[in-house]
């Protein structure tokens, strides 16, 4: 009964500006802010760390900083990015499948497991999706090249990528909700944790607090693995955990034992 109520506030609260979420700008508007909010604190470290020693030791390649040039064509990419392909697919999704608000909020347990679910399958399609856009020299060359720009990551190139590959990854975090049949407020968690644990895996920055130090065993990858994708191209192909590139032979030694 308590787990039930756990989320309970914060559903009511949701619920409670349903105008705003049924609007068809509320998917983008959210995709948009709670990407910014969640790189904003690491452009800052990039600005502020080169002269806050205690800090750079977290960066992950210290010889590299990104310059105000290329912040600048990454906020212009993905503010292009969102107003071009997201609000368009957005608005078609809002209007094939409108969402109608239970009373009742998931309970908590039932939340988490949907999550890690979502994640667990994002994982998989997207390792798939990566390792045949860098086997395939043609779907390489036209979709995935864009993304790697950079060999050194920071967070704004976490959505620095083009046309196909911004699509064809949301469609994948937009399907698995409605393929587990989660909450609408589970749906909307995942986006978030979704969208934080991809801008923390671009982060360049590998702290004592990183999301792949709080999981055991080196099973989550997190910013040293997808920095050594960007840095050594050929390992490291799924996004958030080990397991997939085990199973394959691509995982970078190096990056797990930097755990
Ligand atoms: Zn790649
Ligand atoms: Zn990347």
């Amino acid at each position: 009964m308590q787990d039930a109520l756990v989320l309970q506030n914060t559903w009511d609260l949701i619920r409670a500006n349903d105008n705003l979420l049924k609007s068809p700008f509320f998917p983008v508007l959210f995709s948009f802010t709670v990407y910014m909010g969640f790189c904003l604190p690491f452009v800052l470290l990039d600005v502020f760390s080169p002269k806050l020693t205690f800090l750079r030791k977290y960066k992950i390649q210290q010889q590299n900083d990104p310059t105000w040039a290329m912040i600048r064509i990454c906020i212009i990419q993905t503010v292009y990015n969102h107003i071009v392909f997201i609000f368009p697919f957005t608005v078609a999704h809002w209007y094939w499948r409108p969402v109608s608000y239970p009373v009742q909020a998931p309970g908590l347990v039932k939340a988490l497991l949907d999550i890690l679910a979502c994640l667990l399958l994002f994982d998989f399609q997207n390792f798939v999706w990566h390792l045949v856009h860098h086997k395939v020299p043609w779907l390489y060359k036209n979709f995935h090249k864009v993304h790697h720009k950079h060999t050194s990551t920071f967070a704004l190139t976490t959505e620095h990528s083009g046309a196909w590959e911004t699509l064809s990854l949301g469609f994948f975090a937009a399907i698995n909700p409605l393929l587990l049949n989660c909450h609408p407020l589970t749906e909307m968690l995942f986006f978030v944790v979704n969208i934080w644990l991809s801008v923390e895996d671009h982060s360049g920055y590998n702290f004592p607090w990183s999301t792949h130090r709080l999981v055991p065993f080196g099973l989550f990858g997190g910013a040293p693995h997808h920095d050594g994708h960007h840095l050594k191209f050929k390992f490291n192909y799924a996004p958030y955990f080990t397991h997939w590139d085990r199973l394959f032979g691509t995982l970078l030694k190096t990056s797990v034992k930097e755990n």
